[in-house]
């Protein structure tokens, strides 16, 4: 890589656009060009805006005080421009700048009110892409590339740790420096947004977690309801069936009873239809035929008594008549005997009717009176005529006899109507037996019928209670059951094993669910929406840490290759600072160390004794790190490089820097008058040096010096004239030479 052109346009001096080319003329080899002309021409603004177009934001090493004192300002003939621009065109085959193209054109333009605008091939980019562009192809746009006037003087006075930064670039460190800075800076932000999703995820995390655990105690909830409605179902659904199945048997019931019942009412009226009608006709037939036959049977036997007792009486008159006539013809009045015999027949008769004992008596008195009266006739025996006796005899015996036909005819009237009693009494036995056995069918109708009246009271009362228990029961179930279940439970054909109490079991669930609560029905989006953003925290968190750890990492593997390069590269340039330290003094030493201190070490005791413990740490853990100059030129003792003289201190940088230049080339370098304060000797021999180290690197020499034109093979004039305008002018090359000779 080398520089092929530098353009600058409104750049300080260079008010119209001058184009320096710098042509490859020596093959392979690099080329030295000088720029030369005389003070204050402009030559120096050439180095920088070299300086300034790698990216420099010092305004004392662009010798300004505003980012716009870089444009033309103006003079009395020219107006000032508005804005600035330098082009910076770089060989890029091969390939150092790691960008696909062959030319690399790092441009900058700033205008007036301060805007500045970086562009590499045209494309608008950072700062920093062109920082880390440039120290990738080992340029560095403060340190060695642009040596200024005055600047090699201060690598020697800065301070050992300032120096190490100088020495960074010149070991070509600087660009993992500016990843690792990178990587620091990402490390800075990676931290601060893990701190910062951390601290959201604390805060999310108690809500978060209450959220779950109303989650858990709804799913907890969502299992008891499920399972208090498995066993409500079961447990209202047997009863509600078997409290049917019963109200059903019981109707079942209540009907077949209530059929035979009223069977048993329609028989029963028809039994006492039967009975009444029976009782009827017993009734009538009592009045009519049978009193009529009886009382037919009665005179009848009334008659053939009479005729009985009548024959009975004259049989005995006649008796007594023929025993008179026989033996003892009397005087007995016999009408008063046959008087008396009518009466003794009367009597008879009556005593056959009698039934009664007070009648008996009576009839007693009567028989003894009677039998005086006999008695008193029968004294007066002798008193009555024999003739009498006979022709009584005689019409005795005829009525006897008459009698006696009378009789025969009675008791056959008698016979007859007897038969005829008997035959009514035989039907109306019968008749009875009928009546009988219906009343006691009547009877025993009337017990099954209160045993069925009294079984259908039983099935009401029990019907009744059944119906109240399946109303209760409904009411139980409005009451604790929810939702579509109720019309489940209703519907329920199977009866569950009863045996198993399903009830304990539901008081328990029912008890743990009033212990859960309620459920508020906004958490499940609440909860979704916290879970989202906690695993999206969570997710983030994750790829930060993962990140952070990538980033530590890499930050761990720069600091090893900045450590082996910076390591190699300074033992490099140590030996060459030695090399050209006796070269330009012819003989002497000189050398660099490296000090490593930590902070705490480097430290005031006393100010390190305030720090905390944690300060402390942190500070013996950080180490910094310096470089210390030791140079003796021949002959003298000088211990500190603060003691050599101006000339000794600009040789003395000048083979620091020749040293670094070799120890790690930058494509080109840029040097603004470093060999101003040499002697001839020292220049020829610094001339011989950078001879030597141009077939590494491009050098664009800002000299005044005759050795150093010498080497260079371009030659670049600067005047300025009255216009205060810079202006580029070719030199034929052999003729400055001579005429600066
Ligand atoms: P020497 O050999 O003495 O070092 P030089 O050739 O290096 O001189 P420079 O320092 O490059 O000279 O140029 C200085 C000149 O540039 C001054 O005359 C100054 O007026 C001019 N100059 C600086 N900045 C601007 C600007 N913004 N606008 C116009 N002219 C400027």
């Amino acid at each position: 890589m080398y520089l092929e052109k530098l353009e600058l346009q409104g750049f300080k001096s260079f008010a119209q656009k001058t184009v320096m080319e710098f042509p490859k003329l020596r093959g392979s080899n690099p080329d030295i060009a000088a720029i030369v002309g005389p003070n204050g021409s402009g030559k120096s603004n050439v180095a920088d805006s070299v300086r300034w177009v790698l990216g420099e934001q010092s305004l004392k090493l662009l010798r300004g005080k505003r980012a716009e004192d870089v444009i033309f300002s103006g003079s009395g003939t020219k107006a000032r421009l508005g804005f600035a621009e330098v082009s910076l065109f770089l060989n890029n085959n091969d390939k150092k700048a790691n960008i696909d193209y062959d030319q690399v054109v790092v441009k900058r333009r700033v205008y007036r009110n301060g805007e500045s605008e970086y562009h590499i091939n045209n494309s608008k980019v950072r700062l920093a892409d062109i920082q880390l562009l440039l120290a990738q192809a080992n340029f560095g746009q403060r340190t060695y590339s642009v040596i200024g006037q005055g600047m090699t003087d201060a690598i020697l006075s800065s301070t050992p740790y300032e120096r190490k930064n100088f020495f960074d670039e010149a070991t070509g460190v600087k660009q993992y420096q500016i990843k690792r800075e990178h990587a620091k800076s990402k490390i800075k932000t990676t931290e601060e947004n893990l701190a910062q999703v951390k601290s959201l995820i604390r805060e999310i995390k108690p809500r978060l977690k209450n959220l779950e655990q109303q989650i858990e105690k709804r799913e907890k909830r969502k299992h008891l309801e499920k399972e208090l409605h498995h066993l409500q179902l079961k447990h209202y659904g047997s009863l509600w069936h078997s409290t049917n199945t019963k109200l059903d048997d019981l109707r079942d019931k209540k009907k077949t009873i209530e059929k035979s019942h009223l069977s048993l009412n329609k028989k029963l009226s028809e039994l006492q239809n039967k009975l009444q009608k029976l009782e009827q006709e017993q009734k009538q037939a009592d009045i009519g035929d049978y009193d009529k036959v009886q009382s037919g049977y009665q005179q009848a036997l009334t008659k053939k008594n009479e005729l009985t007792g009548a024959l009975a009486g004259f049989t005995r008159e006649l008796e007594v008549l023929e025993r008179l006539e026989k033996a003892h013809p009397t005087n007995i009045d016999t009408e008063k005997l046959v008087e008396s015999s009518h009466k003794q027949i009367d009597l008879l008769e009556t005593v056959i009717k009698t039934t009664t004992l007070d009648a008996l008596k009576d009839l007693q008195s009567k028989a003894k009176k009677l039998k005086n009266e006999i008695t008193d006739i029968l004294k007066d025996k002798d008193s009555a005529p024999r003739e009498t006796t006979t022709e009584k005899i005689h019409e005795l015996t005829k009525k006897i006899r008459s009698i006696k036909q009378e009789l025969e005819i009675a008791a056959q009237e008698v016979d007859k109507k007897q038969n005829l009693v008997t035959d009514l009494r035989k039907v109306e036995s019968k008749a009875t037996s009928i009546v009988f056995d219906t009343q006691k069918q009547y009877q025993k109708l009337q017990l099954e019928l209160n045993d069925v009246s009294s079984k259908k009271h039983h099935i009401d009362v029990e019907l009744a209670k059944i119906e109240t228990r399946k109303h209760d029961l409904s009411q139980e179930i409005e009451r604790e059951v929810r939702g579509n279940l109720k019309e489940r439970i209703k519907n329920t054909h199977n009866n569950d094993n009863q045996s198993h109490d399903h009830w304990p079991r539901i008081a328990n669930v029912k008890s743990e669910l009033e212990m859960i609560g309620g459920f508020e029905p906004e958490t499940d989006e609440d909860y979704s929406e916290t879970k989202k953003r906690h695993d999206f925290l969570a997710e983030q968190l994750h790829d930060l840490e993962d990140a952070l750890k990538k980033t530590n990492q890499a930050l761990h593997q720069l600091d090893a290759v900045i450590e082996k390069q910076f390591n190699k590269s300074f033992e490099k340039i140590e030996k060459g600072f030695t090399e050209y330290f006796k070269i330009l003094f012819s003989g002497g030493t000189a050398s660099l160390t490296l000090n490593r201190q930590t902070e705490l070490e480097m430290l005031n005791e006393d100010i390190a004794a305030g720090l905390t413990k944690k300060e402390q740490e942190q500070l013996a853990n950080t180490i910094k790190m310096g470089i210390e100059i030791k140079a003796s030129p021949p002959g003298k003792k000088v211990t500190t490089i603060n003691m050599l003289s101006g000339g000794e201190r600009a040789l003395t940088s000048i083979a620091l820097i020749c040293a670094i230049i070799r120890a790690n080339p930058s494509p080109f370098v840029v040097l603004d008058e470093v060999d101003a304060a040499l002697d001839e000797a020292n220049s020829e021999r610094f001339a011989a040096i950078l001879e030597k180290l141009s077939h590494q690197t491009q050098f664009i020499a800002i000299t005044h010096n005759r050795a150093t034109m010498e080497q260079a093979n371009i030659l670049y004039g600067v005047t300025m004239g009255e216009d205060g305008v810079s202006k580029l002018l070719s030199i034929d090359l052999e003729k400055a030479v001579e005429n600066i000779a």
